[in-house]
């Protein structure tokens, strides 16, 4: 059987081999006779597994010794509260950079806690471009600075930090971690949903500056409490153990990639053509400004609208999955995560060329 490729932005694609080796080891994980879901999260066995994801990790994104890695259950979404009640301390006020979708919801969710200042808002443009930073209102004290670096449905991704941000910096890193290389000495949180560039869903990850812990709000729930769950190393509660044991593999398989620099090249390699091929046809069209196009979602329009549905319809025909854009935002999505292969993306150009032929 060939696969499709999956455009999808998550749950996403996973590198085949991660699958055929999940399956192989289902009925006997490491010789202990059960399979990885059924054995305690406790045991010595899968806290080696977790003791290799977090060095595996660690090496990978070269994170600071002084950072804590937590893997928590649960979505990405729940950091949207775990952000403030962890971080808003004494402060009372945060401030949130709005470039579209996801940090619009986060900063949301964070006026449940405290103070949000939109520092400034994509949102009259459409979220097709990231305010530039001359125009940020950042608050004197602020307890921290959130980013969304790769807005997973409006494809936009913030690559630098500008020097203006006068507080730690949060990032939603959901789409994009692992993508590329990155500073993590320059965030004070990182933290990612498993299922878009990691491992299958239940599984979020959080990389920590210790210099932050330990101030969260009372009324903090204990499972959402960074410093907790960093003292218990992340086994205060039953953890997502299946998805775990994936990136533990998905980190093994990144390394063999040539690590995060080796699929970088792949990445933009890919990214690249993609986007030539979108601003040289007069059939398709991207709006995004050029400087804060994302790597890994590529979101894409056709001038006659009445044909995105055909679209979807004749891709997923050929084998193209899950092309068609976010429900908020319509039109056409590719997700090029680490696992689609550059071949996917290929047979996606030339499946784009003769659909403008046909019908342009
Ligand atoms: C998908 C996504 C989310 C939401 O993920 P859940 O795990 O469903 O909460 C949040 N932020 C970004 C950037 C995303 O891509």
């Amino acid at each position: 059987m060939t696969r499709p490729y999956n455009f999808g932005a998550g749950p996403a694609v996973l590198p085949e081999e991660l699958l055929t080796q999940a399956c192989e080891e289902m009925f006997n994980w490491r010789e202990s006779g059960m399979s990885v879901v059924e054995i305690s999260n406790r045991s010595k066995l899968f806290g080696d597994l977790m003791d290799e994801a977090e060095a595996d990790l660690r090496d990978l994104l070269k994170i600071p010794s002084n950072y804590r890695v937590l893997f928590l259950p649960g979505p990405a979404r729940a950091h949207f509260s775990m952000v403030p009640l962890n971080f808003l301390g004494g402060k009372n006020t945060a401030d949130y950079l709005d470039t579209g979708i996801w940090s619009a919801m986060a900063a949301e969710e964070a006026k449940r806690y405290g103070n949000v200042n939109i520092v400034a808002s994509g949102k009259n443009s459409e979220y097709t471009d990231v305010p530039s930073p001359e125009t940020w209102q950042l608050s004197d004290d602020a307890a921290y600075f959130y980013l969304c670096s790769n807005e997973t449905i409006n494809g936009v991704e913030i690559t630098q930090l500008p020097d203006v941000i006068n507080a730690p910096v949060v990032s939603d890193m959901t789409s994009c971690l692992l993508s590329r290389p990155i500073d993590v000495s320059q965030y004070g949180c990182i933290f990612a949903g498993a299922q878009k560039n990691i491992a299958p869903a239940g599984l979020s990850i959080a990389i920590v500056d210790e210099a932050l812990l330990g101030n969260a709000l009372p009324i903090t729930p204990s499972v959402f409490d960074y410093q907790l769950q960093a003292d218990k190393k992340s086994l205060f509660n039953t953890n997502a153990s299946f998805s775990i044991y994936m990136a533990a593999m998905m980190f093994k398989w990144v390394k063999k990639q040539g690590g995060i620099e080796g699929l970088f090249t792949i990445n933009q390699r890919k990214a690249e053509k993609l986007y030539d091929a979108i601003d040289s046809s007069d059939f398709y069209y991207n709006t995004v400004a050029k400087a804060h196009r994302s790597m890994m979602n590529v979101p894409f329009l056709i001038r006659n609208e009445d044909l995105v549905e055909t679209f979807v319809r004749e891709a997923d025909a050929a084998g193209l999955k899950a092309l068609k854009g976010h429900r908020y935002v319509g039109g056409l999505r590719a997700s090029i995560y680490n696992a689609m292969p550059e071949a996917g993306v290929d047979a996606l150009l030339s499946f784009m060329q003769d659909f403008a032929q046909r019908h342009g």
